[in-house]
């Protein structure tokens, strides 16, 4: 079975009501994309750049930057990959690139936000970005983005960049939806992103005002929440099919949440390599309207708990 599943995952996943999604791979090298690709991902979902600047003594280059990236894109043969923009700060830190303390590193200068204090490395890692080939299948994602001034301002340098380049052809241009008012705000996202992707790991943290990292906390900070799923719904409803909604958080390897995003209409996943096969195997079991029916109810359950409960006996008696 588990040969089976491994020969099917080169196919695309459709659910038995004829919903197409998208089961793309959560990268963080090309090693690991050349993983995803053998693994029958149908793309790169999330490609955490962050692998480049981690344990060097000064931030990569340009052309260091550009040949990796065009690596990951190779492996991939074409299909699109998502290349997320640096996200340092809170969790995530770099020696030379020291931050100033904060009381709270999670609320402060991380993700998009960094642009402002280091507006040198945008510009650097952008440049590194419009030199892979082809452009066409290259996505840029900016991280931490909390609203649409953010995108702006990053589509704008992206263009002037092209544009100085000669370059007639521009990647698309998404965001993150990992903060709650992005997600509650994702009708002006959408206007501007060309693809949104929710990651489910800091939403929920900011959802529910809970350490991440906190081991104490690691059973209740689940993305099952009622709050968490309401805030997925906003931000497909809000996106209105304007543009495409992915999830990339870990939530869209989950086998019991995987179903819920789906049903909540999102229309990819981007998951651990290894998980594509598994994952591209439940949606094909999956009735996603028939599911969809059952949202009101789970929406209006008290905590994840209850959420993942219900959610296992409507699974049982699909059986
Ligand atoms: C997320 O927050 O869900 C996400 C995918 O990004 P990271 O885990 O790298 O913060
Ligand atoms: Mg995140």
């Amino acid at each position: 079975q588990v040969e089976e599943e491994r020969r099917a995952a080169h196919l695309p996943a459709v659910t038995l009501d004829a919903r197409r999604v998208e089961v793309c791979a959560n990268v963080g090298s090309p090693d690991e994309a050349e993983m995803a690709a053998q693994a029958g991902a149908d793309g790169i979902g999330l490609l955490r750049s962050e692998f480049l600047f981690l344990e060097r003594s000064a931030a990569p280059g340009e052309d260091d930057q550009a040949h990796e990236y065009q690596a990951s894109m190779r492996a991939l043969g074409g299909k699109p990959v998502i290349v997320r923009t640096l996200d340092i700060g809170a969790d995530k830190q770099l020696p030379y690139l020291p931050l100033p303390a904060v009381a709270n590193p999670a609320l402060g200068v991380r993700g998009v936000r960094l642009w402002q204090r280091l507006p040198q490395l945008l510009e650097t890692q952008l440049r590194a970005l419009l030199r892979v080939e082809p452009l066409g299948s290259l996505r840029i994602m900016l991280p931490m983005v909390s609203e649409v001034s953010e995108l702006v301002a990053v589509r704008r340098h992206l263009d002037s960049v092209a544009q100085e380049l000669g370059l007639t052809v521009r990647p698309q241009l998404g965001v993150m939806v990992e903060v709650p008012s992005a997600a509650l705000c994702a009708a002006s996202l959408a206007e501007e992103a060309d693809f949104l992707s929710i990651g489910t790991n800091d939403l929920t943290q900011y959802t529910l005002a809970m350490d991440r990292e906190d081991p104490d906390l690691a059973a209740r900070a689940d993305v099952l929440h009622p709050a968490v799923l309401k805030l997925v719904q906003a931000t497909v409803e809000g996106a209105a099919g304007r543009c495409p909604v992915g999830v990339c958080g870990a939530a869209a390897g989950d086998p019991l949440a995987s179903l819920v995003l789906v049903a909540l209409g999102v229309d990819e996943l981007s998951v651990e390599p290894a998980r594509v096969p598994a994952v591209k195997a439940a949606v094909r079991r999956l009735d996603a309207g028939r599911l969809a029916a059952e949202l009101p109810a789970l929406l209006g359950l008290t905590d994840a708990a209850a959420v993942r409960a219900r959610l296992t006996s409507w699974q049982t008696a699909q059986q």
